[in-house]
């Protein structure tokens, strides 16, 4: 079975991605931009955390990805 675990923003609670389980585990440690408001989101231990904007052309996975 297949479940899919919905991330959200820390800042807007907003679902940024959706992904399946099995998954999460190999994008840990990415950013992800929250497309509702500009926050960057880093992937641990299967939840956004505030991300690091210093870098932002570093690992920036779309929503599309995946
Ligand atoms: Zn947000």
């Amino acid at each position: 079975m297949n479940v899919n675990l919905k991330l959200k923003c820390y800042n807007c609670e907003s679902v940024v991605i959706e992904l399946p389980m099995s998954k999460i585990s190999k994008k840990e440690g990415l950013n992800y931009l929250c497309e509702n408001c500009g926050h960057f989101n880093v992937l641990k231990e299967q939840n956004f955390h505030k991300g690091i904007d210093r870098n932002p052309m570093i690992n920036i996975f779309g929503i599309d990805e995946g």
